[in-house]
């Protein structure tokens, strides 16, 4: 198990987690690019969105449900935030792990690529 968010879910690397339920964890990104910078992420390892079964859909759902909460609980409901899923290489997704990133706290870049 070589992959560094399933490390995180099992406990194995230290992380600001800030969320969790039975499918799905968040935590503060590393390398924050705004003031408010979570990813969430499925506790099953599924390497990429573009992987995602139809099955496994309903996980999306529960990942924008605990980032809207993540949010509220951030302070930034009502100022703004952006969710992303960046899905392979030029996509830009750097780690093989499904995960969405919640930004906010700051006025956004218009730009999305
Ligand atoms: P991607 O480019 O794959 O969409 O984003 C990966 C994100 O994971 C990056 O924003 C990066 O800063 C973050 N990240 C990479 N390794 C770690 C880690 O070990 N811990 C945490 N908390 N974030 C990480
Ligand atoms: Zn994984």
């Amino acid at each position: 198990m070589d992959c560094i968010f399933c490390q995180i879910v099992a406990g194995k690397i230290p992380a600001d987690i800030l969320y969790q339920d039975e499918e799905v964890i968040a935590f503060r990104d590393i390398n924050p690019l705004a003031p408010t910078h979570l990813l969430i992420i499925p506790k099953k390892h599924i390497s990429s969105l573009v992987r995602l079964s139809e099955a496994e859909s309903s996980l999306i759902g529960d990942m924008v449900n605990a980032a809207n909460q993540l949010a509220k609980r951030e302070g930034i409901s009502e100022s703004g935030y952006r969710l992303v899923i960046n899905c392979g290489e030029q996509g830009g997704q750097l780690v093989p792990h499904l995960h969405m990133h919640l930004l906010g706290g700051r006025q956004l870049s218009g730009a999305l690529g």
